[in-house]
């Protein structure tokens, strides 16, 4: 038997997943990992402690592993290495090269990819949109990003950056973000636009806890987190009418931490959509949020395996 692993990245956590052939998942990992205060080196060193250990367990099992992908959260170059991650502070990190080098000639193939990327390929092979083939996946995570899939396929780009939906300004006098520039989507509508005001000392690998601790206000109908939920939901609302306009997809699907907020994001994020989009009814797009909960990215870091599998990018198993 065979699988495919998945590992994600992110500012707060570590993700990984393994899948056999058919998809079912033989284990989901999550561990929290204060990605934006560590090095590279020690992300890289994290990525490839828990990616040997998957590694050793899928031997145990007496799996071949297929294929490694890695998601981060930022601009991924056709070569694999990680251009910018703003949210991590990283630069021209060679994360493909310095995880092969770190796992010492693991014997199978390791990519790397963007998070949102990653999240829409997910949304196809495993979630309900399957036959969508014009589908636009949100991460919702400190960082927003998007990753398209136009007329059935990925779109990546020249370079491979499609989907910086996060770094558009709207709003000129916003917050600054961590790219440099300021009033951003992902500023002014990323979960750490949510937790600056609900929890502005929260350590980085406490987001999960965190955002927990919004819910539970939400429910309990507090008021200020309420309108703080309307005026982020409003704000995504806007980048939502420019992948409308721009990409005209028959859905799109919000995913990482939008996932438990949506109960109060979705209404006025669709509402300013619906306003600001110029075609009638947001070109007939749809708003959902994912059913694949957190491990959305890592679940398409191990699809991209199985896709390479599938397109003969790699051996098929014998
Ligand atoms: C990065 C994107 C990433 C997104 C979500 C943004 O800050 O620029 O590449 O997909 O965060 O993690
Ligand atoms: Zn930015």
């Amino acid at each position: 038997p065979y699988a495919a692993i998945g590992v994600e990245v992110n500012v707060d956590y570590i993700t990984a997943v393994a899948v056999d052939l058919k998809g079912e998942e033989l284990l989901n990992w999550r561990r929290s990992f204060p990605g934006s205060t560590s090095s590279a080196g020690q992300a890289i060193a994290a990525v490839a402690a828990i990616a040997r250990r998957v590694v050793s367990r899928m031997s145990k099992e007496a799996r071949q592993v297929l294929g490694l992908t890695v998601a981060v959260p930022g601009l991924v170059d056709v070569q694999g290495a990680v251009r910018i991650a703003p949210n991590l502070g990283w630069h021209d990190v060679d994360l493909c090269g310095d995880l092969a080098k770190a796992l010492r000639d693991p014997g199978f193939p390791v990519m790397v990819d963007n998070d949102a990327n990653l999240g829409a390929l997910a949304e196809r092979r495993f979630g309900p949109h399957g036959n969508v083939d014009d589908l636009v996946y949100i991460t919702g995570e400190v960082g927003v990003g998007a990753g398209v899939i136009m007329d059935g396929r990925l779109r990546r780009g020249g370079r491979g950056y499609t989907g910086e939906i996060g770094h558009i300004q709207i709003d000129p006098l916003g917050p600054d973000c961590r790219c440099g520039r300021r009033g951003c989507i992902e500023a002014t509508a990323g979960i750490g636009a949510v937790l600056a005001r609900t929890a502005p000392d929260a350590s980085p690998a406490d987001l999960e806890l965190e955002i927990d601790e919004v819910v539970q206000r939400a429910r309990g109908g507090d008021r200020e987190v309420l309108d703080l939920l309307a005026e982020v939901g409003a704000n995504l609302g806007k980048g939502l009418a420019v992948v409308a306009n721009l990409v005209n997809p028959e859905v799109i699907v919000l995913g990482g931490y939008y996932v438990p907020l949506a109960p109060w994001l979705l209404a006025p994020a669709e509402e300013e959509m619906f306003r600001r989009a110029i075609a009638p009814g947001g070109g007939g797009c749809r708003l959902e949020v994912s059913t694949l909960g957190y491990g959305a990215a890592a679940l398409g870091a191990a699809a991209r395996v199985l896709d390479s599998v599938d397109s003969g990018r790699l051996p098929a198993p014998a």
